[in-house]
């Protein structure tokens, strides 16, 4: 029986077992291996590390918690979390069972890309199609930029504008509300009406194909769709917020007694949204770290 198993080894796992390990708790750690930004080469907006792998932060974290003795980092997957406080089981996926008297969980999100053909394939290469201005934006300084879709694109066009050289809203046969598109207009927007019928790599950037017309970007941003990577909130029965995210309070404290959550998967019912990035994840981390120590005393 240990005090703390952590599911993910991701910046905000990590971060609870160094939290955890300098307070002498014994932990298990669990990384099935699959992190949200596998697909980004170098990750951004997180002082110090501007520019960094993701890779290499997942290993340099790592390599702190070898300090302590009472941290194991463990790669393997599980599939299924049950109990209540003080007295949890994991299963992992070789059949294998692991006690504890805490859960946290920092299993993180999911993404797909919408469906245009072409599209996946960019996203996983990373450095052309993105979803977030804050952590890619900034690489696509002075190109023409594509945005994907009607919904988020007035969003995106005002947060893009002062870094791209010009926008292009490819609404993808989806109505543009009218207020939107006056805005894009006001910004020096451009509408490309139609539906995609693919996305691919050229020379300089990519192509997309508009009914058949192609149309010349620097880069792409779309809105994925996110959902829980893990099964365990649901298996938990965790309470969730329309965003998809679990519900947790400023110290990542869950509906469940005994059960943190940290990182993209948990949601502050006082934010809008999940702040998905990976100092956010990280701090979360050290937070719900610290309950877990504070539950445990
Ligand atoms: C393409 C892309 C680029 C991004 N770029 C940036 C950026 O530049 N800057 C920035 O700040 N943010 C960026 N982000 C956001 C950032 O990736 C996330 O905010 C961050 O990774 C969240 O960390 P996390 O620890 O919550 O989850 P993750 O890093 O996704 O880690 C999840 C962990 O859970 C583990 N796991 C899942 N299921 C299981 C299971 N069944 N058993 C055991 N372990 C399991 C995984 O193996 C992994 O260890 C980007 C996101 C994307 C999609």
């Amino acid at each position: 029986m240990r005090d703390v198993i952590i599911l993910g080894g991701g910046p905000a796992g990590l971060q609870a077992a160094l939290t955890l390990g300098r307070l002498h708790r014994s932990v298990l750690l669990l990384d099935a291996g699959r992190y949200r930004n596998d697909p980004a080469d170098h990750m951004h907006n997180f002082l110090a590390q501007d520019g960094t792998p993701p890779a290499e932060l997942r290993h340099a974290a790592r390599a702190d918690l070898e300090a302590y003795d009472t941290v194991e980092v463990r790669d393997a997957s599980a599939d299924q979390v049950s109990g209540s406080t003080d007295d949890f089981s994991v299963r992992l996926a070789d059949g294998s069972v692991e006690q504890a008297r805490r859960i946290v969980l920092a299993t993180g999100l999911r993404d797909e890309v919408p469906d245009v053909p072409g599209l996946a394939e960019l996203w996983h290469e990373g450095d052309l199609v993105a979803h977030c201005p804050f952590c890619h934006g900034h690489e696509m300084a002075g190109r023409v930029v594509g945005v994907l879709g009607a919904e988020r694109a007035g969003h995106l066009v005002a947060m893009m504008g002062p870094v791209a050289a010009s926008l292009v809203v490819l609404d993808d046969d989806e109505p543009v509300d009218p207020a939107v598109a006056a805005s894009l207009a006001e910004r020096g927007a451009s509408l490309v009406a139609g539906k995609v019928d693919r996305v691919e790599r050229s020379a300089d950037g990519l192509v997309a194909v508009v009914e058949g017309e192609p149309v010349a970007l620097g880069g792409l941003f779309v809105g994925p769709t996110s959902t829980q990577a893990a099964p365990f909130a649901a298996q938990l029965g965790l309470t969730t917020l329309p965003s998809g995210g679990v519900e947790v309070d400023p110290m990542g404290r869950t509906s469940a007694e005994g059960v943190f959550a940290a990182g993209d998967m948990a949601h502050e019912a006082t934010l809008p949204m999940a702040m998905a990035a990976v100092l956010v994840a990280a701090a979360s981390g050290l937070k719900a770290g610290a309950a877990c120590v504070q539950s445990l005393l």
